[in-house]
């Protein structure tokens, strides 16, 4: 077996919403975006999830 790609990393939600039968549990992952630390210089307190689920680009379901 491979690693494959597995670097990325995804919220414990997400992880179990991989499942068959647990798919709303990607609604209760909140990390839908990066957030930076507070006078961080950059960097990352809470990396974005790294779930299909919220790769939205455009967002034309809702949003602003
Ligand atoms: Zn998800
Ligand atoms: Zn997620």
């Amino acid at each position: 077996m491979s690693a494959g790609a597995e670097g990325a990393e995804m919220s414990a939600e997400c992880r179990v919403a991989q499942r068959p039968g647990y798919t709303e549990l990607h609604r209760a992952c909140r990390r839908t975006e990066d957030v930076p630390l507070p006078h961080g210089g950059g960097i990352l307190l809470v990396r974005r999830c790294a779930c299909a689920h919220h790769s939205y680009d455009g967002g034309r379901d809702g949003g602003r």
